[in-house]
């Protein structure tokens, strides 16, 4: 039988604006003391009135543009009602009929191929409260009570709704990961799913013996890319087993339990009448205007897929390399900052993919907070090039830079490389790599067979020609005779 798993997902960032979507709250709420960073219309005060941040409509247009969407000229907010304590006005301001951004599309590349999910479209909405049910031993059950915390009520979040068009766990990360990369690069939203500034509901069907869509059922509470994944493998199971018994699926909303392991009934899905969705009085409509929506893409930075291509045409790098510098921007720009000060390219990416990498594994740190400046690094990656250090002693230089904070000129003075001259460790690389690549002479000497020698001294002119001339003689013979012997 053709029974296809059928997902949908609806993302939402957490915008970065300076204040809350309809008051001028900070929206650097984290940590803050409970219900301190609160007002009188995000507490739903009567006789309040909400006041647009625009700054957060010029956020949602920037992703509505780089998801290849429709800008709406014509865009509005509704009332979408729903009781909760995390809710003071028993309301939610969203969009609902009217949206900012529609049909748009992201191309992704999952299971060795590209493929494009379409945007259904983007909204605007204001964020709820945060509920707390504290219990003495850490479940989430069985709390005596529930607090509640207004500090998050009302910051701006975008809501990105696909279309049903991913079919498998692997699709539904590399989705969730391309939107995010863009969350940053586009610097709209931090897209952290630890924080909670990323936020996916995954939607889960399986086709119709005809074809056609399936019931779904809408998974909450995933909060990590490998719950995401988890709950996907665990409900898809699920429903293949009830559809294979002959059994129904039912429309509803469940939690993901991640200790468990397990999905489970929150509440059957709430039907649209449910909302009771009604015009947002209070709040005119807005139309964007062509001109405005113009500026807002001329603004826009280059996108990552095409700074992916350029890196892969303009630096001759693989595509593996060119996904690993662009994943993030920073690195990207580090990347291109090395490269411009004269180290050959692919020799930078490497560097960053070994070196650099192990560093900032080991500090714990991002790219952001590397002590080594991009000039720096590029600066001794020409010194490499140039054989006035090894491999090993520009690792160790590197190290010193690291650890000292030093620049590079005193970095080689502090970890004792003598600059501009090859000897020490770098001489013995360049005199094993002659040796190893005149197997013949080598062995001749090594048997005995060089009398007068006439290979030795062949041997050395060849190391003082690999090390262009700018190596000891002297040295040069003591470090050929002792890696004869
Ligand atoms: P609601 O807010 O009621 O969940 P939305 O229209 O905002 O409704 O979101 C619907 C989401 O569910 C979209 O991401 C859509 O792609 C997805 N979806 C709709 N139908 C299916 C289906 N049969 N299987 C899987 N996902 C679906
Ligand atoms: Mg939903
Ligand atoms: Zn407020």
């Amino acid at each position: 039988m053709n029974r296809e798993t059928v997902i949908g997902l609806e993302i939402h960032l957490q915008l970065k604006t300076k204040s809350k979507l309809f008051c001028s709250c900070s929206s650097d709420y984290i940590g803050a003391t409970p219900n301190t960073n609160i007002c009188p219309v995000c507490l739903a005060v009567p006789g309040t009135l909400p006041i647009l941040n625009d700054h957060a409509v010029a956020l949602a247009v920037k992703i509505g543009l780089a998801l290849h969407c429709s800008i709406s000229d014509n865009t509005r907010f509704h009332r979408k009602h729903y009781f909760y304590a995390d809710l003071p006005k028993a309301y939610q301001i969203t969009q609902y009929e009217h949206p900012i951004a529609v049909k748009g599309y992201v191309d992704i590349f999952a299971e060795g191929k590209e493929k494009r999910i379409r945007v259904h479209h983007l909204h605007l909405e204001e964020d709820a409260g945060k509920l707390v049910h504290p219990t003495s031993d850490g479940r989430l059950t069985g709390a005596a009570y529930s607090l509640v915390d207004y500090n998050r009520g009302g910051m701006p979040l975008s809501e990105i709704v696909s279309e049903p068009d991913m079919n498998s766990a692997e699709e539904v990360i590399a989705y969730i990961t391309q939107i995010r990369q863009l969350a940053r690069y586009l610097e709209v939203s931090d897209g952290e799913m630890e924080s909670g500034s990323l936020r996916v509901d995954v939607n889960v069907s399986h086709s119709n013996p005809d074809g056609s869509l399936g019931t779904r059922v809408e998974i909450k509470n995933v909060n990590s890319l490998k719950s995401i994944e988890r709950a996907l493998e665990y409900e898809i199971a699920r429903q293949n087993k009830v559809l294979d018994e002959g059994g129904h699926l039912a429309q509803e909303t469940r939690l993901w339990d991640d200790v468990a392991g397990v999905t489970r009934s929150m509440r059957s899905k709430e039907g649209e009448r449910d909302y009771r969705y009604y015009v947002e009085m209070d709040l005119a409509p807005i139309s964007a205007g062509s001109e405005y929506v113009r500026k807002i893409s001329e603004s826009l930075p280059e996108m990552p897929w095409e700074k992916l291509d350029r890196f892969i045409k303009e630096y001759s790098i693989s595509l593996e390399e060119s996904l690993r510098l662009t994943e993030q921007k920073e690195t990207a720009d580090y990347f291109e900052a090395c490269v411009s000060e004269g180290a050959p390219p692919i020799k930078c990416a490497n560097w960053m993919h070994m070196e650099v990498q192990r560093i900032l594994h080991d500090l714990s740190i991002g790219i952001n907070d590397f002590p080594v400046p991009a000039a720096e690094l590029g600066k001794l990656i020409i010194k490499v090039e140039k054989r006035e250090l090894s491999n090993t002693q520009a690792k160790d230089v590197l190290a010193v830079m690291v650890e000292k904070k030093a620049s590079l000129q005193d970095a080689v003075r502090l970890s004792g490389v003598s600059d501009g001259k090859i000897s020490g460790a770098a001489l013995e690389e360049a005199v094993k790599k002659v040796l190893d690549s005149e197997p013949e002479a080598v062995k001749a000497v090594r048997d005995g067979n060089d009398k007068k020698g006439a290979k030795v001294k062949f041997l050395r002119g060849l190391v003082m020609r690999e090390t262009r001339g700018s190596a000891d003689p002297a040295e040069v013979s003591q470090v050929v005779v002792s890696l004869l012997k």
